[in-house]
């Protein structure tokens, strides 16, 4: 019951966060935020507790209360505990919401980016120009009025991508200005709303970004002429361009080790490896917060390889029970054919998956 309404709620602020801003909640309030209002109202007089009284209070509730919390008590084998919807600093749907409100028979967020691209590819054909469109996606979450004179712009590739785009929203601007995290490349937000002074002073604790995991060395680009920029939409800025810097460093690592390997059709960061004898072995690159729920959608997106590496960052498969949890979701019958792996595991990983194939042979 309290996973149903959390993952209701991810749904809720993942789909207000687009619509409006979020500082100004006023009634009547959307459809769906005012049932979701209305199911926590109920689950709070099941559960004995006072109820949010109107939707910034629900709001506050998706920032302060993780999804741990004995409210939702959504179990840690599914959902990491501490994981809120709303991130503390920047106000934002948080990336673990995104992945839960994309959990589930219809895909939510993340299906919105697959059908986004696969539309991409039916209009442009698997080809070079689809590539072409998608590598342009990844790499420009925001593009601005400048980047249109620079030397690698094609005006034919924005021709067909440009509907992907929109203006900058009033939520993502702090006193005229658009933050810009100089590493992922994603937008930014300062905690107290005012534009941070350059400079060592802009600390982790002081700045979000959407990739969240970022380092905080350098101060956010501050962009002043936001009226001249564009920002991709949130599901492909979460699900295609924030992964691909994981997907190129694994392309690389391929490339080093000299092992052949083509782009798979279809929007997902896939390859199939060449000259794998019988066995067929797939490649996919993930950058997700929540193993459990990665682990599920890998179990539902049948059919997979033989076997398939599935090439997550270092920072996230080094951290304390990812692995496990990873794992421990999939159905048993999955376990040996799904590897989790890193961009620089992931070669070692494949020698070792051969040595395996070649003994059981
Ligand atoms: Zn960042």
């Amino acid at each position: 019951m309290g996973s149903e309404l959390f993952r209701e709620l991810a749904r809720m602020v993942a789909a207000l966060a687009e619509v409006q801003g979020l500082r100004s909640f006023a009634l009547p309030y959307p459809g769906l935020a005012q049932r979701a209002l209305d199911r926590m109202v109920m689950h709070c007089l099941d559960v004995g507790e006072t109820p949010p009284r109107s939707l910034p209070e629900l709001w506050e509730w998706c920032r302060a209360r993780p999804a741990d919390d004995p409210l939702f008590a959504v179990p840690a084998s599914l959902v990491t505990p501490g994981a809120t919807l709303v991130h503390p600093v920047g106000r934002m749907p948080t990336r673990s919401c995104l992945e839960v409100a994309s959990h589930g028979p219809d895909g939510g967020v993340a299906a919105d980016a697959r059908t986004l691209l696969s539309d991409l590819e039916v209009r442009y054909g698997t080809g070079e120009r689809y590539r072409q469109c998608r590598r342009f996606l990844a790499r420009h979450p925001v593009v601005r009025q400048r980047d249109r004179f620079g030397s690698d712009w094609s005006k034919a590739v924005w021709s067909r991508v440009k509907e992907f785009y929109g203006p900058l929203p009033e939520s993502l601007l702090v006193d005229s200005v658009f933050l810009r995290c100089p590493s992922c490349g994603l937008p930014a937000l300062p905690r107290d709303g005012a534009v941070p002074v350059s400079g060592p002073s802009a600390t982790d604790a002081d700045i979000w970004c959407e990739g969240e995991e970022c380092p905080r060395d350098d101060p956010p680009d501050l962009i002043r002429d936001p009226d001249q920029t564009w920002i991709l939409r949130r599901s492909l800025r979460t699900f295609l361009a924030l992964p691909h810097r994981i997907e190129e460093a694994a392309r690389d690592a391929l490339d080093r080790a000299g092992i052949e390997h083509e782009a798979l059709s279809g929007p997902l960061s896939a390859y199939r490896l060449r000259d794998t004898g019988p066995e067929i072995v797939d490649i996919q690159v993930y950058d997700r917060l929540q193993p459990a729920l990665l682990a599920v959608h890998l179990t539902d997106s049948a059919p997979l390889a033989d076997r398939t590496l599935v090439v997550v960052p270092a920072v996230l498969a080094g951290r304390d029970g990812y692995r496990e949890a990873f794992t421990d979701a999939l159905p048993a019958l999955l376990r040996d054919r799904l590897v989790l792996t890193t961009p620089v595991d992931l070669v070692p990983d494949l020698g070792r998956a051969r040595k395996e194939e070649n003994d059981d042979a």
